[in-house]
């Protein structure tokens, strides 16, 4: 209709940066800003250039007198038209007058908008603590759905769709059923026919490609950084990356870090423990042992002269825990819990060895009278978690027991009504 024959150069950049061609429809034009907007957005990392780019070549095309000029004269006219100054708006509200609000917000400012959001794909990222001490990046091959190239979406080697028969085109079916004599339910819900898109395709219209189905597979690797001192359940978001659809805003595919279990460290925050059992010759003549990190070095780990390790307790070293995120150079603590291993048994000679050397046994001298008045019970040995378990245990039968008999069903009737 507009004599796009006679073009001056200077007249296929804003085509070009929406990724279109110069005859797209102000549908292509409007799937193409959407798609690139939330990309490039800077509130999702995007470059704040391109992101004005954008919302200035979409103001133009959208408008058909100001693209119409510019597919005229270029872009020069259109500023001269406008007087001078360009007359452009901020890239922001262009992007806000488009998605009805901000459709990175949460609540209220989502109201208005026009289209619906599509879902978000979660999948777990299962990592080491290694991977997460020294940070890591998978590939991950994903297959989704993408608006069909050929039709652009419309399912149709025509553009043409038609009125479904089935829901008069609104997409919705309502039900009645009848609950009883007198009581009917009316119930809604998507249209079975056309999928609750209230359009159907001619089977003979439909796009080679995706079958009518609009959109077809894509198969799609990421690279998934999972940053030093990242946590168990952090997201990684990929903006826009999950499955698309027509008049949808596609979602994000979201990763979340799962932290494998490690055989030697157990991570608290950013706090790393290690266990370490220690004989008793070394808890009290001194020890020393390596303890290889998560990132390969060796630390030599050892007591000092004389000291003496008591069992259960722990010891720190600063700034040998997990990398703090995004502070990668700030670490934690890392805390070993000593374990002591006490001999069975020993020797009579053995004990007479160790009575010369260790601190004096407390003065217990008892008379003869004594020991004749005392009975002497048995001790044995007690695992005493096991022995309370045991005991619990027999105490629940008791309760379960009493619940069974008919006085004790009655108190739970009474209790009920
Ligand atoms: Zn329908
Ligand atoms: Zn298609």
């Amino acid at each position: 209709m507009f004599g796009r024959g006679s073009k001056k150069s200077d007249n296929t950049k804003y085509y070009e940066i929406l990724g279109v061609s110069q005859n797209a429809s102000q549908d292509d034009l409007k799937k193409a800003y959407r798609k690139a907007a939330i990309k490039n957005h800077p509130d999702k990392g995007g470059d704040p250039e391109k992101f004005k780019e954008l919302a200035q070549a979409y103001e133009v095309l959208s408008d058909p007198e100001k693209r119409e000029i510019y597919d005229q004269y270029g872009e020069d006219a259109l500023k001269e038209g406008m007087g001078g100054g360009g007359g452009m708006h901020d890239p922001f509200e262009i992007f806000q007058s488009f998605f009805g609000g901000n459709p990175f917000e949460g609540g209220g400012s989502r109201r208005g908008r026009r289209q619906r959001r599509g879902e978000d794909v979660v999948h777990p990222l299962k990592v080491t603590l290694e991977e997460l001490y020294n940070g890591t990046t998978k590939k991950l091959s994903l297959s989704r759905n993408v608006i069909c190239p050929k039709c652009n979406g419309k399912g149709s080697k025509s553009g043409a769709s038609m009125k479904c028969s089935g829901c008069q085109g609104s997409g919705m079916k309502v039900t009645i059923r009848q609950l009883g004599p007198s009581m009917m339910q009316q119930m809604q819900h998507p249209c079975n026919e056309c999928k609750g898109t209230g359009e159907v395709i001619d089977e003979k219209d439909r796009c080679l490609q995706c079958k009518g189905e609009k959109v077809v597979q894509e198969k799609k690797v990421l690279e998934v950084f999972a940053e030093k001192g990242m946590h168990n359940g952090q997201k990684i978001t990929f903006p826009g990356e999950a499955d698309e659809a027509p008049d949808t805003i596609t979602g994000d595919i979201v990763f979340v870090i799962q932290q494998k279990e490690h055989p030697r460290f157990k991570r608290k925050g950013d706090d790393l423990f290690v266990e370490h059992t220690l004989t008793l010759t070394e808890a009290l003549c001194g020890f020393q042992f390596i303890l290889t990190h998560l990132d390969g070095r060796q630390l030599l780990i050892k007591s000092n002269p004389g000291e003496v390790v008591k069992p259960d307790s722990y010891k720190a070293i600063n700034d040998e825990g997990m990398p703090i995120y995004q502070r990668p150079f700030m670490k934690g603590k890392l805390y070993i819990h000593f374990t002591v291993e006490f001999p069975d048994s020993l020797s009579p000679e053995q004990v007479t060895a160790l009575e010369a050397i260790l601190p004096p046994k407390p003065s217990m001298e008892l008379t003869d009278m004594e020991l004749d008045e005392c009975e002497e019970p048995t001790l044995f040995d007690v695992n005493i978690e096991d022995e309370m378990r045991r005991k619990q245990a027999q105490a629940q039968e008791a309760y379960d027991e009493d619940e069974d008999m008919p006085g004790g069903a009655q108190r739970v009737q009474c209790a009920q009504q």
